[in-house]
């Protein structure tokens, strides 16, 4: 076996891998980052269709990322964002109702009158309120229903926290839903894309790596985690050596404890740490599903949460002018939804889409099963440090920053303090 010696491992060319091993090798360390997959980005990573780069999963900016706001301007894609005022509908029997503005609850006909005036306080609360700690241990579905009352929850928030979350409302807790519905209240209804596509921003960070001097290999998985130790195996299936006195972590926790030769000596809050799995589909088609770019399937219940168009936000994000939109639904991976194949699964995604345009066609459609998509935040989640107790490693990524929310801000800011960690401890 080959033997290549680092300053620094990088395991996992997401957001927060990038993020950091773009901050150590500007701190002057000899990088090596280490992507199992052919293309880098993880879950903000791209395909490629008909000529252009498109999302593997809808990915949009708010006003509120303000990390990744610094990322596009240090990468030159800050003054060609697209920004666009967006709707989030919600879909009851074939009837659209907007809520993303405070005034769109008094038109919002699901709920009755008492209930929307509820749901008025409950929406400030929500906004003014910026600290949510102190409700980390409080079950979601009992504070929903004391603010807004029983039928509510059930009708609302039940069938949402399951489509959204992919968690029933029981194991959420307030602390986070609070804060993400508090970030939400903030961001309203300015959302973003870069015009050269995501890809760009991430082929962006991969080149700085490397003309820092910084080392990138995908289609690499990390196979084994030691101390100071990495094994890995490339595309050509031949295993390889590299060694390191700090290796950072990018991957899931699941992933890390599965690989690394001494898991029980890791930090104990990585074992805690459960992801939910996501079946995403993206698709072309020159039908108008709808004008709206978040759409929020309520009733009746559909075998997808939500349908995004990413066409509303990014007009040239398809070719030749189709729509290209977004479905998703969460599943865990033994269920028939996420075992079924990818013809059976585009039929019945493509019935369920009949039900509201008849005549539906796609031009095409691309299946992506996403076994880590996101951690489940449930009641008394915690966070792993930054640095761990295991000699020489170090944790980046979403699921060490409860209770933010997973978008890329989340994961470029814990992969820069990750690098920042690693580079006073020098
Ligand atoms: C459906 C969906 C929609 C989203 N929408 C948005 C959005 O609109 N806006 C937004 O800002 N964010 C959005 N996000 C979130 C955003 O994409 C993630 O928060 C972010 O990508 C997480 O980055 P990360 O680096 O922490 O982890 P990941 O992106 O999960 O990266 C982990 C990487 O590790 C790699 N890896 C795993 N095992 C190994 C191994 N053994 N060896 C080497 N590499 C390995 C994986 O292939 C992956 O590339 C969305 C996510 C999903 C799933």
């Amino acid at each position: 076996m080959t033997e290549e010696r680092y300053d620094a491992l990088l395991l996992g060319g997401g957001p927060a891998g990038l993020a950091a091993a773009e901050r150590l090798a500007s701190g002057g360390m000899r990088v090596l980052l280490l992507e199992r997959e052919a293309e880098l980005g993880g879950l903000a990573r791209s395909f490629r269709q008909d000529g252009k780069w498109i999302p593997m999963t809808y990915h949009h900016v708010m006003g509120i990322d303000t990390v990744t706001h610094a990322f596009l301007k240090r990468f030159g894609m800050w003054d060609s964002m697209i920004w666009r005022r967006i709707k989030v509908v919600f879909w009851f029997h074939g009837r659209p109702y907007p809520l993303t503005q405070p005034w769109h609850i008094f038109t919002f006909r699901p709920l009755t009158p008492i209930e929307r005036l509820r749901f008025v306080r409950f929406g400030l609360t929500c906004y003014l309120r910026r600290d949510w700690h102190a409700l980390d241990a409080v079950r979601c579905d009992e504070w929903i229903e004391r603010m807004i009352g029983r039928r509510a929850r059930e009708a609302i928030f039940e069938p949402l926290a399951e489509m959204e979350f992919g968690t029933p409302l029981s194991a959420v807790s307030t602390g986070w839903l609070g804060s993400r519905l508090h970030e939400s209240a903030r961001n309203r209804d300015r959302y973003g894309y870069p015009s050269a596509d995501l890809k760009t921003l991430i082929d962006r960070i991969a080149a700085a790596i490397e003309g820092k001097g910084g080392q990138i290999m995908t289609e690499t998985a990390a196979v084994r985690v030691g101390r100071e130790t990495v094994e890995a195996v490339g595309p050509d299936g031949a295993r390889r050596l590299f060694i390191a006195p700090r290796i950072v972590s990018a991957v899931p926790p699941e992933i890390l404890l599965r690989i690394h030769e001494e898991p029980d000596r890791l930090d104990p809050e990585l074992a805690t740490i459960r992801y939910r799995p996501l079946i995403c589909m993206c698709f072309g088609s020159r039908h108008l599903i709808s004008p709206h770019y978040w759409n929020v399937f309520m009733a009746p219940p559909l075998r997808f949460g939500g349908i995004f168009n990413h066409t509303a936000l990014h007009p040239e994000g398809g070719a030749s002018g189709e729509y290209v939109y977004y479905l998703f639904s969460y599943a865990d991976e033994d269920s028939p939804l996420y075992r079924a194949s990818d013809e059976d699964l585009a039929e019945t995604y493509l019935e369920d889409i009949r039900t509201m345009r008849p005549g539906f066609e796609y031009l095409w459609h691309r299946i992506f099963k996403i076994p880590y998509s996101t951690p489940r935040y449930g009641l008394g989640y915690r966070n792993p440090p930054v640095v761990s107790r295991y000699p020489g490693l170090y944790h980046a990524g979403v699921y060490r920053r409860y209770p933010c929310t997973r978008t890329m801000h989340t994961a470029l800011l814990s992969g820069c303090e990750t690098a920042e960690a690693v580079l006073k401890r020098r």
